[in-house]
């Protein structure tokens, strides 16, 4: 029997760390966890879910319009942001208790607070009340995710808001700008610009969705500004002024200035690791603040585990999961398990969606030399009939050598869904023949990724 009240001791209710603390208690061992304000991390509560959620909702602005192409009249729509945010508080209300039952059924405990390391097997959990209880682990596992950085030297920072704060919003802006130009400022763009909002994007380099195929981020880049969001690239804020009234004036480079009521900066998320104890216990960061782990998630310190956000390979909700079972494996199922982070799919939910898996043309061409890509760009069906100028865009990247399909990106409706299918296939190692071979699946968007026939570039 062990000397410690727990075999294994997560810090961190997320994704990754829900995942790996009920995969362990299913192996047997005697398992607790800490969570101190999301259930279910970021992705359920201030993340992707809640997220997603808003995107539907700022997506209905256009299809109200489209439906009167096919028939339907309706009274002009009128958008109710409180009924909206406390629709999507009932729901993650619901998710935060399903995350509660499915800890509590798996057998793991859950301490309700912060925990921090004391040394390397035993944590102090600080509830909100102000008490502290102390538990001792075998073997720890840090997954406290990300947080969203901000320039905190820029001055008037305090007035701007983040990713954290759009999901409760006291009162709708009529005017907002995002600040970056990553994964969440283009999603929230779009979602402001649906809702009805004045919406300024700005970033700082010469065209954002950097690290996305160059094809796709100028083809985004159109589409964003032909649903009326104003993109300012190569673009500083300098100085965030709060005016009487209470709007906000955001004096750029150049002298210019651009008043709104909302800032929002989506500028990256950083390792989330303030007062969790790591120097109580020789956990060591590296450069990024991050949390240094091997193949087998283990830090600097022998029991002492990490993974998620928290160790900043690949910031991605799935990516999290995955490596939660591989630690959970490893450790208790006598499986020692590493994780693949070839070619993973990803999608950003911004409107049109992108959906994106494999190489970039770019990223293919100075790997392998010889290339093959093969592209088509339309507008959707759904818009043939509703004067919609939304347009979708498709593109297969083929080793030339190998026939090997080795990128795959989608910019339209659905994008997502359709680029998770393909993944399976760049998985499997598809070849342009073999993608040929496959039968369509008619009238859709994604029977394209399979019929086209010439390429475009070599
Ligand atoms: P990203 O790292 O994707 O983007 C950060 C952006 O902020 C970049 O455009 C960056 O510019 C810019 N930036 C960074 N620092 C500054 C600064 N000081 N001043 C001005 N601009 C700055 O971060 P996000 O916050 O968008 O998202 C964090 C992570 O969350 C993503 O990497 C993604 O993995 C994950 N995520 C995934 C989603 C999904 O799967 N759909 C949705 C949302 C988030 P530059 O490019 O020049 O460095």
């Amino acid at each position: 029997m062990s000397v410690y009240d727990y075999d294994f001791f997560v810090i961190g209710a997320g994704s990754g760390g829900v995942r790996a603390s009920r995969m362990a208690a299913s192996y047997g061992a005697r398992v607790g966890i800490a969570e101190d304000r999301y259930l279910g991390g970021t992705c359920v509560n201030v993340g992707c879910v809640p997220k997603k959620l808003f995107v539907y909702a700022s997506h209905y602005a256009e299809d109200f319009h489209d439906a009167q192409g096919f028939g339907w009249s309706a009274t002009e729509p009128n958008f109710d942001w409180t009924t909206l945010r406390e629709n999507k508080n009932s729901e993650i209300a619901r998710l935060n208790g399903i995350y509660g039952s499915l800890l509590g059924n798996a057998g793991v405990a859950l301490h309700e607070g912060r925990a921090s390391l004391v040394d390397a097997h035993t944590l102090c959990i600080r509830s909100a009340d102000g008490s502290e209880e102390t538990v001792t682990a075998d073997k720890i596992l840090i997954a406290t995710g990300g947080w969203p950085f901000v320039p905190a030297d820029l001055k008037g920072i305090e007035h701007a808001v983040t990713s954290n704060e759009m999901f409760h919003l006291e009162t709708f802006p009529r005017r907002a700008v995002v600040v970056g130009g990553g994964y969440i400022a283009v999603e929230f763009a779009g979602i402001l610009n649906g809702l009805g909002v004045e919406t300024t994007l700005i970033y700082r380099g010469a065209l954002f969705l950097r690290g996305f195929d160059a094809g796709v981020r100028t083809f985004v880049a159109d589409e964003l500004r032909k649903k009326g969001i104003e993109l300012r690239f190569d673009s500083q804020i300098r100085e965030i002024e709060k005016l009487d009234g209470g709007s906000l004036r955001a004096h750029l480079d150049g002298e210019k200035v651009l008043d709104t009521d909302l800032i929002m900066y989506a500028t990256g998320r950083r390792p989330h690791v303030e007062g969790l104890g790591l120097e109580n216990a020789g956990v060591e960061l590296n450069e990024k603040g991050a949390i240094v782990v091997d193949d087998a998630f283990r830090t600097s310190t022998d029991n002492i585990y990490a993974l998620g956000d928290v160790i900043d390979r690949v910031q991605l909700t799935p990516v999290a999961i995955t490596e939660g079972m591989a630690v959970a494996r490893t450790l208790f199922a006598d499986a020692p398990t590493t994780v693949d982070y070839d070619t993973i799919p990803t999608a950003v939910f911004c409107q049109p969606n992108i959906g994106t898996v494999g190489w970039t043309e770019e990223e293919a061409r100075e790997r392998l030399g010889k290339i093959a890509v093969y592209e088509s760009e339309f507008r959707p069906m759904k818009l043939t009939m509703t004067g919609g100028e939304e347009r979708t865009l498709m593109k297969l990247i083929v080793d030339s050598e190998t026939d090997r399909v080795v990128g795959a990106h989608m910019v339209g409706p659905d994008a997502g869904e359709i680029i998770q299918g393909l993944g399976v296939a760049l998985k499997a190692g598809a070849t342009k023949a073999q993608f040929d071979a496959t039968v369509g699946i008619h009238p859709t968007a994604a029977e394209e990724f399979v019929t086209m026939r010439e390429s475009v570039r070599n």
